[in-house]
């Protein structure tokens, strides 16, 4: 009797010990799935979630139940306190959870995979949070961000660029209300909607790939469309964001917005800035700054009556707006002259002295010239979006020219390596 259970035992050591060597030789790893946070609302007084197989509502921090498992849930902010389904209660945050949260719960009428956060902005409104598993995230980006009729092998560097960024964006936002937000500030995520039977095979075969460098999973940009060449992370964002440099790229060639035009009044440069904290007067000249063989701009040096300003390019991007002045790479031109009188106070000498304009007891003199001033300027560029990383429209070039997702990345991203989520250091 003994002796049989001294058997047993040992054949189940031998047995599992063959199941762990299996697991370490097939380097199958369990890594806790992946949930992303992605901000979808930001200030609402009511919304509808919505499952035709019954939802839960459950105060964030208690987990109590609020409801029982009505199809339709509204949550909505009064004086103060959130109602679900007119319930009134005390939490700050509402989970509005379905059976299984691989299907589809609609918000407002708009289909996402996942379930609910629920809870006040620091305006005392509500903001809406999905938290969705990250391979059904990557699914919804692919919608946002490309076309499925682009090849196989460029939405496949898509999905790793996306999933690499928003594993990123995690070791950011541990302290966090939400990763990421659901547009072009983080990445464009349209949930359901952007799926099909395409982006969800791409996803699969790309499952848990990251890139990383020296173990470290890095910050992946990537933009629509680089106008011929990449930039240095730093010239964009003013720091080494993930160690991307600029690389060439006659792939993108021919694409939408490969090069384009833009008048904008001096008046409206002028004001835009001043709202921007610019102090900045009539402008006389703009003169745009760019370094290295991809001709970037990397500043610009403004002449105006009060002095001379220098505006970081992707400033005056953002300051005039992203769809007006599309990237970084633009030349200036200067139209239709005018003529300006420019008045100057100039400081008199005192007792052969020469006083300066701030000199207390000065006499001063108006100077008053001429000059011939645009009233426009003409900006003429190429590319649409910051540059970094990733060309969008080049990695489907290199696709349809043959190359493989992983060749593409490593063009976009040198010196990186494609890892299995979970297994990265950071
Ligand atoms: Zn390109």
């Amino acid at each position: 009797m003994r002796k049989t259970t001294i058997e047993k035992r040992s054949f189940l050591i031998k047995i599992t010990s063959v199941i762990i060597l299996f697991v370490l030789l097939c380097g199958v790893s369990f890594a806790k799935p992946v949930t992303v946070r992605v901000a979808l609302l930001h200030n609402q007084y009511a919304v509808k979630i919505s499952n035709s197989n019954g939802l839960t509502a459950k105060d964030a921090y208690e987990l109590k139940k609020i409801t029982k498992s009505p199809k339709n849930i509204v949550v909505k902010v009064y004086k103060g306190k959130i109602y679900v389904n007119k319930i009134q209660t005390n939490s700050k945050f509402v989970y509005i959870v379905s059976k299984n949260i691989h299907h589809t719960t609609y918000l407002n009428g708009v289909p996402y995979r996942g379930y609910y956060l629920v809870g006040f902005n620091n305006r005392g409104r509500l903001q809406v949070i999905n938290y969705v598993s990250l391979e059904d995230y990557i699914a919804g980006v692919l919608g946002g961000e490309v076309s499925s009729r682009w090849p196989a092998e460029s939405l496949k560097t898509q999905a790793v660029a996306a999933r690499t960024y928003v594993m990123y964006k995690l070791t950011q936002s541990k302290d966090k209300v939400y990763d990421v937000v659901n547009d072009t500030g983080d990445q464009m995520y349209i949930g359901v909607r952007g799926e099909s039977a395409k982006f969800r095979r791409v996803v699969k075969q790309t499952s848990s790939q990251i890139l990383t460098r020296g173990g470290n999973v890095i910050c992946t940009y990537y933009h629509s469309n680089c106008g011929g060449g990449t930039s240095d992370s730093w010239n964009v964002f003013k720091k080494d964001r993930g160690g991307l440099t600029g690389v060439k790229c006659p792939y993108c060639a021919g694409a939408p917005n490969s090069s384009w035009g833009k008048t904008l009044y001096t008046d409206t440069i002028r004001y835009r800035l001043k709202k921007n904290g610019y102090n900045i007067g009539k402008i006389f000249s703009m003169k745009p700054y760019s370094k290295g063989k991809l001709k970037r701009i990397i500043y610009l040096e403004i002449k105006h009556s009060y002095g001379t300003s220098y505006v970081f390019a992707s400033e005056f991007r953002r300051i005039m707006g992203y769809r007006t002045i599309k990237s970084t790479k633009f030349d200036v031109y200067p139209k239709r002259y005018i003529t300006y009188r420019h008045t100057k106070k100039i400081a008199v000498s005192r007792g052969g002295v020469a006083l300066t304009s701030s000199a207390i007891g000065g006499t001063f003199r108006s100077a008053s010239k001429k000059l011939q001033v645009p009233t426009y300027f003409y900006f003429s560029g190429a590319g649409w979006g910051h540059g970094v990383g990733m060309c969008q429209w080049g990695a489907r070039g290199m696709a349809l020219d043959g190359y493989n997702y992983k060749q593409i990345l490593m063009h976009y991203y040198p010196g990186t390596k494609i890892t299995k989520a979970g297994e990265e250091k950071n």
